[in-house]
């Protein structure tokens, strides 16, 4: 009898609210960890690595940080400036209601 043992990866979706993909601009990607998991018999068994949590769209496959989605720009709207007027802004204008500038986000 064989024991078929072996090191695979296993992806978690750890939140399954659609992320917008920066390669194809759909909102497809979703946030997933791809962990190493010790096999026995083709079960994993134990982990025996925690992977990085990356965002990969379900439609092109595409991998990208957390991080480097636009999805989290406008998340962190809480400080936001415009950088023509300094008015305040909440994230989801893209021209400040200010003065009327195109908004490039800046966090203060
Ligand atoms: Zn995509
Ligand atoms: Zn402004």
């Amino acid at each position: 009898m064989f024991l078929i043992v072996g090191i695979a990866p296993k992806t978690k979706i750890l939140d399954h609210t659609p992320r917008i993909c920066p390669a194809c601009g759909l909102a497809q990607a979703r946030l997933k960890r791809v962990d190493s998991y010790f096999n026995l018999f083709f079960i994993p068994l134990i982990r025996v690595k925690k992977g990085e949590t990356v965002i990969i769209c379900d439609r092109c496959e595409s991998v990208s940080s957390e991080m480097s989605s636009p999805y989290y720009a406008p998340q962190a709207g809480k400080n936001l400036k415009c950088n023509s007027c300094g008015g305040p802004l909440d994230g989801k204008f893209r021209y400040c209601p200010h003065c009327g500038k195109p908004v490039i986000l800046k966090i203060s």
